[in-house]
Formats: structure tokens, C-alpha cells, sequence
């Protein structure tokens, strides 16, 4: 039987555990829904904000899902590693990690501080650094277990159309994410042969808390659809969908890659009417 038709396609990650970052809020919520409901027990990382990590793993359970939440700081080496003893403790093991947590401190290139700099840099790409190295220390530690994948882990970075796009304004927060996608292939080139998967989704606009200024003015909203063949903002359920195959062995070839959810925001749309 190949791993496609071995795959349940109501819960195709039944049996697997999953870490999400950052999944008290926005997309990183939307994956660890999803997650959950596709069959994976969920560790629902916060850093502030416990009550609304509470919701969340509250959505997965009553959708009859397993979840925990764990505080952690990702830019803490010593709070991540402390994550990952109490996931693999509560759960046995860690399948898959969505490296989801993230933030903007945005500022004129001039004006910004070193401050804002390591504090975007430190959360957004070494925090990437930090969680990944934790679950590729289990999946090397525990190997493929075929009856559960045949990879023996899956790791999803969050990054961003603007890990290909420039973004004036934000150059902490655009070089972060040019830095996980050299983070995310350099990784899958080096694991693939341990059977560890790494890929990235570059999600385009999201409506979430953290461009909420970018979407809640009519002004704003029409500025930003200017920007999206597609017409519409996305929502994180659009991330979300992507992460699940992105995790299931309905995706095991797939690896080193950045898939853009994004309306086609990557298609330089000002040239849509000859430039
Ligand atoms: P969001 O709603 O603001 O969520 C960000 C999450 O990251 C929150 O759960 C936050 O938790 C967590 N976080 C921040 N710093 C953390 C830290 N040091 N340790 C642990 N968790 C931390 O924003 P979002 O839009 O869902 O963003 C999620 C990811 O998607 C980010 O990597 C972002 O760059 C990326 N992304 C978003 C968009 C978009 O349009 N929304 C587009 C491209 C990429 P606390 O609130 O507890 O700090």
C-alpha cells in the first residue's frame, strides 16, 4: 500500500503530536484548530496570555481533539527547551512543528533601534532556530515510525510573502523572513536524508491582530486589495489548510519549499495592466 492510500483523509494526522508556536492568536490559532481536528494531539504554545490559549485548546477539545498549552518565550533558549521536555512528557513525542510565533516593531530605517532590530530578529528567525532544533533533536532521537508517517518529523515555518518581497518601513521584520527561508532549505537539505521534512508558508495578508491597521479602515482595506489579485484578505483557516498537507504524507516529497497563500500577492500585481 502506498503512504497516500494509507492516509485516513477525514483525520490524516491521527496518531501525531504537534507543537504550534504563537497559537494563542491569529494563524497559529487557525493551525492548531486544525490541526487538531485532523487528527493530531496539539500543544498550544503562548507567550502572554494564557486565558486565550485556554480558548483555543478548549475549540480543539470540544471538537473532540487532544491539546495542552505551554508557555514559552521562543526567543528564550531555556523556555523552549523546557517546552519541548513538558510536550514530549505530556505527549511521548513531537511529529510536527509549526513555527508560527512572530511579531513586527516597525520604524523608519534611520529611527530604528537596535532594540527593535535583535527584539524582531530574536523572536521571528532565532526563535525559528531555537524551536527547530529542539524537534529535530526528538525526530533523530525517535526515528520513523511507520505505522504514524513516513517521515520521522514535519517542520512548517511561518514565514511570509516578504521573505521574497522588499518592505520599506519594516527591515527587521523583511529580514527576518529572507533569513527563515535559508533557515528552512539549508535545514531540509541537511535532514532529508533523515527522513525530516521542512517546508515554509508564505502567507499574504491575513486578517489578524497583527496587521489590523492595514485592514479595519474602509480606506485601508481598499489600499491593501490593490495588492491582491484575488480580491479578497485572507483568513487564517487559508493558512491553516496548507499547514495540514504541509504535515501529512500527502506532501512527502515535498521538501525545502516556500508555499505562497497569498491571492497572488507574489505576482507583482502592478503589472497586471502591462507595467
Ligand atoms: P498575531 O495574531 O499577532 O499572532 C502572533 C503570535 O505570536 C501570538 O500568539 C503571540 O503570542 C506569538 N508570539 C509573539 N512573540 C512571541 C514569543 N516571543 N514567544 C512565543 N510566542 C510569541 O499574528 P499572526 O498574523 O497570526 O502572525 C503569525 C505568524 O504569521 C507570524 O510569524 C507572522 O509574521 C506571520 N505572517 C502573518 C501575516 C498576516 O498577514 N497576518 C502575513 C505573513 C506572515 P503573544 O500574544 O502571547 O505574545
Amino acid at each position: 500500500m502506498s503512504s497516500i492510500d494509507r492516509i485516513d483523509p477525514a483525520k490524516p494526522l491521527k496518531n501525531q503530536k504537534a507543537l504550534v508556536t504563537g497559537a494563542n492568536s491569529g494563524i497559529g490559532e487557525g493551525c492548531a484548530i486544525a490541526l487538531g481536528a485532523a487528527g493530531a494531539a496539539v500543544v498550544v504554545n503562548y507567550r502572554s496570555n494564557p486565558e486565550e490559549a485556554e480558548r483555543v485548546v478548549g475549540l480543539i477539545k470540544d471538537a473532540g481533539g487532544e491539546a495542552i498549552a505551554i508557555r514559552a518565550d521562543v526567543s528564550d533558549e531555556g523556555e523552549v527547551q523546557a517546552m519541548f521536555s513538558k510536550a514530549i512528557a505530556t505527549f511521548g513525542t513531537v511529529d510536527i512543528l509549526v513555527n508560527n510565533a512572530g511579531l513586527q516593531q516597525d520604524a523608519p530605517f534611520q529611527e530604528m533601534t537596535l532594540k527593535q532590530w535583535n527584539t524582531v530578529i530574536g523572536v521571528n528567525l532565532t526563535g525559528q532556530f531555537l524551536c527547530a532544533r529542539e524537534a529535530v533533536r526528538e525526530f533523530l532521537r525517535r526515528g520513523v515510525v511507520p505505522e504514524v508517517s513516513r517521515a520521522a518529523g514535519k517542520i512548517i515555518c511561518m514565514s511570509s510573502v516578504h521573505e521574497v518581497i522588499p518592505w520599506g518601513g519594516h527591515v527587521n521584520y523583511a529580514a527576518s523572513k529572507g533569513g527563515i527561508m535559508q533557515l528552512m532549505k539549508s535545514m531540509a537539505q541537511e535532514l532529508a536524508p533523515q527522513k525530516i521534512r521542512v517546508n515554509s508558508i508564505g502567507p499574504g495578508a491575513i486578517k489578524t491582530p497583527i496587521n489590523r491597521a492595514a485592514w479595519e479602515t474602509p480606506e485601508a482595506l481598499a489600499s491593501l486589495l490593490t495588492l491582491i489579485p484575488d480580491g479578497r484578505v485572507g483568513e487564517p483557516e487559508d493558512i491553516a489548510r496548507a499547514a495540514v498537507w504541509l504535515a501529512s504524507d500527502a506532501s512527502d516529497y515535498v521538501t525545502g519549499q516556500t508555499l505562497f497563500v497569498d491571492g497572488g500577492m507574489t505576482l507583482y500585481p502592478g503589472f497586471a495592466t502591462g507595467g
